[in-house]
């Protein structure tokens, strides 16, 4: 269980005033101190993120966020990183102080919680420190909140069940490629081992569509590039090829025209986002001009190989296109700015590393302010003049 990627696992994030009892709350959930916890006002000043398991459940991230009402200027900026949060968020507690509600606060948050989509739990803490007319009361006004002490324990379990409950009852994780194929089918993966490619591993996406295959009974056989032609030849049948980007026009000459092809980036354009608003995105190409601004932004910072592919395969491939340079910018990791209004074109890579939330959130982001977004495996695709087909395999699919 320790292996699960943080990507695959739910984030759940604690929002609220400054000493509400966050920090507290979240170890009396996970019954182990993670976040600092003190009487004074803002101790957690930064968003504590901790890869743990939440027991029956299984593996999430809780998020243990800042103040919102932090002030100042540092205490600004620490509420746009708990804001920031937002975007990577599954589900969210709102934790308030019994004594010091602030109704208005709560509703803001609310509205933020709306607006990112984002199911929520109201959870009133140190409900010890009230008497029972006063508990009651409360009760009354907020009929769906859970009135707990972290100080105590009281109603945690209560609490932890409900954030179960609800975490469930969002999971809806899709499979990779196991809805693109019948049971017993068989795939190739093509993985060209070259000088970009990590030492002694294969990359989380290719990891993961194996086991993808694997739980769906799915024969999958991996290969480089170099040795797909004669795997071909081995195999009696195979009903699909996929394939790393970098390799595709290589890939695409070799495979014959009756066998499927598509990327990992692609299938991930799928199971991370979405493939239809990815693909809608990468038509916005043939009205770039000279000059016109292209983001480029990767979710993490940690591999050359994709790092290659968004600085330097992808504008090279673009400039080659059309004859004419263009404007990039590059970001990365959860550097995604919240207005997008000034780029032409949004790039982003295959987000193997983020969770479906965060890209999906970028997404909407982009499509609220009208600016179009793509990944890495379409835009390839499409510069190579196989996009087309290589969507062939989702047809199929509404
Ligand atoms: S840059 Fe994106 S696709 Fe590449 S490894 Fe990082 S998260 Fe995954």
């Amino acid at each position: 269980m320790n292996q699960t990627p943080r990507a695959n696992r739910p984030h759940i994030a604690l929002y609220g005033n400054r000493n509400a009892g966050k920090s507290s709350l979240l170890n009396a959930i996970i019954g182990q101190e993670i976040s600092l916890v003190s009487n004074i006002k803002g101790t957690t000043t930064d968003p504590v993120s901790k890869a743990m398991e939440l027991i029956p459940f299984g593996p999430v991230v809780f998020i243990d966020t800042a103040g919102l009402d932090d002030d100042g200027e540092l205490g600004n900026i620490r509420v746009n990183r708990s804001i920031k949060i937002l975007q990577r968020t599954d589900f969210a507690l709102y934790v308030i102080d019994v004594n010091d509600f602030n109704e208005t606060s709560y509703k803001e948050a609310v509205l933020l919680f709306k607006r990112f989509h984002i199911p929520y739990l109201t959870v009133f803490n140190k409900m010890d420190s009230l008497n029972s007319i006063q508990l009651n009361s409360f009760k009354e006004r907020y009929k769906n909140a859970y009135f707990v002490s972290a100080k105590d324990g009281d109603n945690i379990l209560e609490l932890k069940n409900a954030i179960i409950k609800g975490i469930e009852s969002e999971e809806n994780e899709p499979p990779i490629v196991g809805d693109l194929l019948p049971y017993n089918s068989t795939v190739v993966l093509v993985v060209p081992v070259d000088s970009e490619a990590p030492k002694g591993r294969i990359i989380l996406p290719q990891v993961q569509v194996i086991r993808d295959c694997l739980d769906h009974g799915i024969k999958s056989y991996v290969v480089r590039d170099t040795e797909l032609k004669d795997a071909l030849n081995d195999l009696k049948s195979v009903d699909l090829v996929i394939t790393d980007s970098q390799a595709f026009k290589k890939v695409d000459e070799i495979v014959p025209d009756n066998i499927p092809l598509t990327s990992f980036s692609i299938l991930y354009a799928r199971y991370k986002g979405d493939l239809f608003k990815l693909v809608e995105g990468v038509n916005a190409i043939e009205s770039l001009k000279e000059g016109s601004r292209i983001l480029i932004s990767e979710s993490c910072t940690h591999n050359h190989s994709h790092e290659d592919i968004g600085r330097v395969k992808i504008p090279k491939g673009l400039v080659k296109h059309f004859k004419h340079d263009f404007n990039f910018t590059f970001r990365m990791g959860h550097d995604f700015p919240d207005d997008v209004s000034e780029y032409d074109l949004i790039i982003h890579c295959g987000s193997c590393m983020i969770n479906p939330k965060t890209m999906r959130t970028r997404i909407k982001l982009c499509e609220e302010q009208r600016v179009p977004i793509t990944n890495y495996g379409v835009v390839l695709a499409y510069l190579t003049g196989i996009l087309d087909r290589s969507l062939e395999i989702f047809h199929f699919l509404n």
